[in-house]
């Protein structure tokens, strides 16, 4: 199961289900048939995907870059939100997990706006830096591999529009960010992006507690 919005009580959680989210029944069938895949806690809430979608309405981005596709349930959230014109790349290594992606992509019919870029993120991230000189997306969502998050980031800033937004997932990685103790490699990470982000004085932050945590950084200049 997904991580979900933790401050909620369980019959709360279930209210904010039934009344704050509009799950469609093709995002539906995606977290059902995920939810059979052993990683399946990986794939965002469906009250994060619905605060994803209201970003997409509000900020209406022409390009959007993420990375870290998995079965592609942000990607298809932030597909059906997104209008005719938007064109999203979504960053991802797992061939099985984005076959499905792809599935559910056609599926939809937004398979024209979506492009897979299949191997290393950071790979990805250096051809599309190449390609496009930078300040190339109006929204990014970083949701990969938590050891690499300070390594992302600098490239992932250049990449970024000037006003353009970052979201960064699993900031508060189930609480061991703030637990002195742990020091494995993907706490560190996420906890060194967590210090980045604060001390950049080019981005405006707010962390947000949904699900993980998730904060909107906003490249200021
Ligand atoms: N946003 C997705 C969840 C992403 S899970 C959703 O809402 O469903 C994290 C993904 O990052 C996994 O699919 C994993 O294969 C991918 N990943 C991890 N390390 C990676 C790397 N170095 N390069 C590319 N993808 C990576
Ligand atoms: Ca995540």
């Amino acid at each position: 199961m997904t991580q979900t919005t933790g401050v909620l009580d369980e019959r709360m959680y279930q209210y904010l289900l039934d009344f704050g989210t509009r799950e469609e029944s093709l995002l539906k069938q995606l977290r059902e048939e995920t939810s059979r895949d052993p990683m399946a806690r990986m794939q965002i809430s469906p009250e994060q995907g619905q605060f994803m979608k209201m970003l997409v309405w509000l900020l209406n981005p022409k390009s959007i870059l993420e990375i870290g596709t998995f079965t592609g349930y942000s990607s298809l959230c932030m597909a059906l939100a997104s209008q005719e014109d938007c064109k999203i790349v979504t960053c991802d290594m797992d061939e099985t997990w984005t076959k499905t992606a792809n599935r559910y992509w056609s599926e939809a019919g937004v398979d024209d706006k979506v492009e897979l870029k299949l191997g290393d993120a950071m790979d990805s991230i250096r051809a599309l830096l190449e390609s496009t000189g930078g300040e190339s997306f109006d929204l990014i969502f970083l949701d990969a591999d938590k050891e690499n998050y300070p390594n992302y980031y600098p490239r992932l800033k250049q990449l970024l529009k000037p006003g353009g937004l970052m979201l960064i997932d699993n900031v508060f990685w189930s609480g061991k960010v703030a637990d002195p103790t742990d020091t494995s490699e993907p706490t560190a990470g996420v906890r060194e992006l967590n210090r980045l982000l604060l001390e950049d004085a080019e981005m405006d932050i707010s962390m947000i507690p949904l699900s993980d945590g998730l904060t909107l950084a906003r490249r200021s200049i």
